[in-house]
């Protein structure tokens, strides 16, 4: 018998979607939320189309991206397909790439700096199409990282409300290897005390969506939880 990568079975892909959707459902009756007011992103960075398809079928509607050219290459067929698909950019985004990115992607998790959001509100000017854009936080403060410093949000987000630039809200990846739910905690109080209160918060992966829903997230990124390990 041939042997089936992981993530391309069918029967796989759909009971990994089935158990990451309860789980949320369960985070969030205890958080005393709506399990529907939390968008589950499903990353498939890394993985191709046949991964995905049997997403599709069970009925995954919204997924993310890291790359605009591996998007690029997987992405415009299976659309063709399911135009209801919505596709989200979760990874760093070169401000060169920002045409390609308004055109792809139908929301942005990764602005996080003042030249690439005048190279986004370009780009979206361009296109007449605006793309709703989480600002993201380098909550940590590490220096490895993506995301605008906390010193540095208060500018941003007056430079998005200038140049008109749709703000879904705040995102962030904590430090690996310790405790999230200070961070996710953090990112929601940013958004609360810089006037985005009823915006989203796009914070959990698959190692910790639930703990992120209990602190208020409304997108959860979660790749492995579904789609296995990324080779
Ligand atoms: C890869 C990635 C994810 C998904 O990570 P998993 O741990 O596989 O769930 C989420 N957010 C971002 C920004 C990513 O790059």
């Amino acid at each position: 018998m041939p042997v089936t990568p992981p993530g391309t079975d069918p029967a796989t892909a759909a009971a990994r979607l089935v158990n990451v959707r309860a789980r949320i459902a369960h985070a969030a009756a205890i958080a005393r939320r709506e399990a529907g007011d939390i968008t589950l992103v499903a990353v498939s960075k890394t993985h191709p189309a046949e991964a995905i398809a049997p997403l599709i079928a069970a009925g995954q509607r919204v997924f993310g991206e890291n790359r605009v050219q591996e998007a690029q290459a997987k992405w415009p067929e299976l659309r063709d397909r399911h135009p209801d698909i919505a596709l989200h950019l979760v990874g760093q985004l070169q401000s060169n790439k920002a045409d390609e990115a308004v055109a792809l992607f139908d929301c942005i998790h990764s602005l996080d700096r003042p030249s690439l959001l005048t190279a986004l509100a370009r780009a979206m000017d361009k296109a007449g199409r605006r793309v709703p854009c989480f600002v993201q936080v380098n909550i940590g403060a590490e220096d490895q990282k993506g995301g605008c410093a906390i010193a540095d949000l208060p500018a941003l987000l007056t430079q998005a409300r200038g140049a008109d630039l749709p703000l879904a809200g705040l995102m962030c990846v904590p430090p690996a290897g310790i405790e999230p739910a200070p961070f996710f905690a953090l990112l929601d109080k940013l958004a609360v005390d810089h006037g985005l209160t009823g915006a989203g918060l796009s914070m959990g992966m698959s190692d910790d969506f639930e703990t992120a829903i209990l602190m208020g997230a409304t997108h959860v990124r979660v790749g492995s939880a579904l789609f296995g390990a990324r080779g």
